[in-house]
C-alpha cells in the first residue's frame, strides 16, 4: 500500500476504521467511493456481530413512538436504500434480498397516532380486519403498513463486505484495537496485534464495545451493550407474508420460508448466552400469530449485542477531545435501519459540506 505524508507523519490511510459492522463497512465505503484510501480494523470476523444478529426490519418498530432525530436519519437511509442495495448487489454478486413485506400491528395499538405519523412521512397505512390476514385471531382490527421494508442480514453484510472490498477498502479481520496514541490533540495512530496503523483520521464504529476500546471509556454511559436474542423457524415457504408486531415482539419472514421471532432487550454487559426464558416467551408469541408452529420447527436461537444508546439517538461527528476522531455508533436497535444514511452523513460532516438532515441530534457535547 502506498503511504502519504500528513503533517511530517509516514501514514498509510486517509482513514482508519474501527470495526466492521454494518456501521463501520458502509462508512469505509461512502468514503472510498469519494476517492479515499481506508483500511477498516475487526477484532473478528466483518459483520458477525450485532449486524448479523439483527433482524433485518428496515424501519424503527412503532416510528411514531420515537423523536424526531431518528425518524429523521432513518427515513434518509429510508430513501437511500433501494439504491444502495442495488449497488451492493452489483458490486459484490449477493443479493441483500431487500424486500417490501410491509408491516401487521396487532392490537393495541395507537392508532391516531399511526395514523398522523404516516400521513406526515407519507406512508400508507390501513386498519384491516385480522381475518384477512391472520383468521384465528377473530375479529380483531389489525394496522396495516404495506410500506415497510426488510432486508436479510447475513447477505447484506457479505454484499455490503465485497462492494467495500471492490471500492478499494482493506479489511483486516481479527485484529482487535488495543489502544490509541494521540499526539497534541489528534490521533496518530492505533495498535492491534502488536502492530501499529496509521492514518490522517479515524473511524470508531465499534458497536457495544466503543466504550471499551482503551482510550474511550468516557463514552461509556453514551454506548452500552444490550442483548437481544432471536429464534429462528423453518415454516413453508410462503405461510407468513409480512412481517407482525405485537406487544414489543415481531415475527419477520424470509423467502425462503425460514422466519425470525424476537426479540428480547436485556441489559446484562457482554453475556451473549441464549436463555431458556427467552424461548418460551418468543415461542408464546410466535403461536399466537402461528398457531401450528411448535418446539420442532425451531432452527436455531442466537443472541447479539445492540450497541445501546440514550433514547437510541447514535453518535454521529467528531470526539470532542480529538480533532480528527469520529464516531458512527450507538444505532441501539436501528443500525441496520440507519446505516446508509449515517454512512454520508458523517462523510459529510468529514469533509465540511452541507448535511443531507441536521446533524446536532447526534453531535457530542463539546464537539
Ligand atoms: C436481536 C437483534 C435484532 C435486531 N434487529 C434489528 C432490525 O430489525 N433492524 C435494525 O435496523 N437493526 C436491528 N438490530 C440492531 C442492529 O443490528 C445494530 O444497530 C447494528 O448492527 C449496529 O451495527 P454496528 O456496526 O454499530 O455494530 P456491530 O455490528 O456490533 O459491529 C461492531 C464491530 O466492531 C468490532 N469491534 C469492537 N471493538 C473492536 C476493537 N477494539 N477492535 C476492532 N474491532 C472492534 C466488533 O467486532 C464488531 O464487528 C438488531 C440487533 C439485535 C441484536
Amino acid at each position: 500500500m502506498n503511504g502519504h505524508f500528513s503533517r511530517g507523519l509516514l501514514v498509510h490511510a486517509d482513514f482508519l476504521i474501527i470495526g466492521a459492522g454494518v456501521i463501520g463497512l458502509s462508512s469505509a465505503l461512502e468514503l472510498a467511493r469519494r476517492g479515499a484510501r481506508v483500511t477498516v480494523l475487526d477484532k473478528g470476523g466483518a459483520g458477525q456481530e450485532s449486524t448479523w444478529a439483527g433482524a433485518g426490519i428496515l424501519s424503527p418498530l412503532l416510528p411514531w413512538q420515537y423523536p424526531e432525530a431518528i425518524n429523521a436519519l432513518s427515513e434518509y437511509s429510508r430513501a437511500l436504500y433501494p439504491a444502495w442495495c442495488e449497488a451492493l448487489h452489483a458490486a459484490s454478486g449477493v443479493d441483500p434480498e431487500l424486500r417490501q413485506t410491509g408491516m401487521l400491528i396487532l392490537p393495541p395499538f395507537d392508532a391516531r397516532a399511526a395514523e398522523d405519523w404516516c400521513e406526515r412521512h407519507a406512508w400508507r397505512w390501513a386498519l384491516r380486519p385480522s381475518r384477512e390476514f391472520l383468521s384465528h385471531l377473530g375479529e380483531e382490527e389489525l394496522l396495516w403498513l404495506p410500506d415497510l421494508r426488510q432486508a436479510r442480514n447475513p447477505r447484506l453484510i457479505q454484499a455490503l463486505k465485497g462492494a467495500a472490498l471492490a471500492a478499494g477498502v482493506r479489511l483486516v479481520e481479527h485484529a482487535q484495537v488495543s489502544s490509541l496514541v494521540a499526539e497534541n490533540g489528534r490521533v496518530t495512530k492505533v495498535m492491534a496485534r502488536g502492530e501499529s496503523h496509521a492514518a490522517a483520521a479515524f473511524v470508531v464504529a465499534g458497536g457495544a464495545w466503543t466504550g471499551w476500546i482503551p482510550g474511550l471509556e468516557a463514552l461509556r454511559p453514551r454506548i452500552f451493550p444490550v442483548r437481544g436474542q432471536i429464534l429462528l423457524f423453518r415454516l413453508p415457504a410462503g405461510r407468513l407474508g409480512s412481517v407482525v408486531y405485537g406487544e414489543g415482539q415481531y415475527l419477520v419472514p424470509r423467502v425462503d420460508g425460514h422466519v425470525l421471532a424476537g426479540s428480547t432487550l436485556e441489559p446484562v454487559g457482554f453475556d451473549k448466552a441464549t436463555t431458556e426464558a427467552a424461548r418460551r416467551d418468543i415461542l408464546a408469541f410466535v403461536q399466537r400469530v402461528l398457531p401450528e408452529v411448535g418446539e420442532t420447527d425451531l432452527v436455531m436461537q442466537w443472541s447479539g449485542l445492540r450497541p445501546g444508546s440514550p433514547d437510541n439517538v447514535p453518535c454521529i461527528g467528531r470526539h470532542p477531545d480529538y480533532a480528527n476522531l469520529y464516531l458512527n455508533g450507538g444505532h441501539f436497535r436501528y443500525g441496520v435501519t440507519m446505516a446508509p444514511g449515517s454512512a454520508r452523513l458523517l462523510a459529510s460532516l468529514i469533509h465540511g459540506e452541507a448535511t443531507p438532515i441536521p446533524a446536532s441530534p447526534y453531535g457530542l457535547p463539546g464537539a
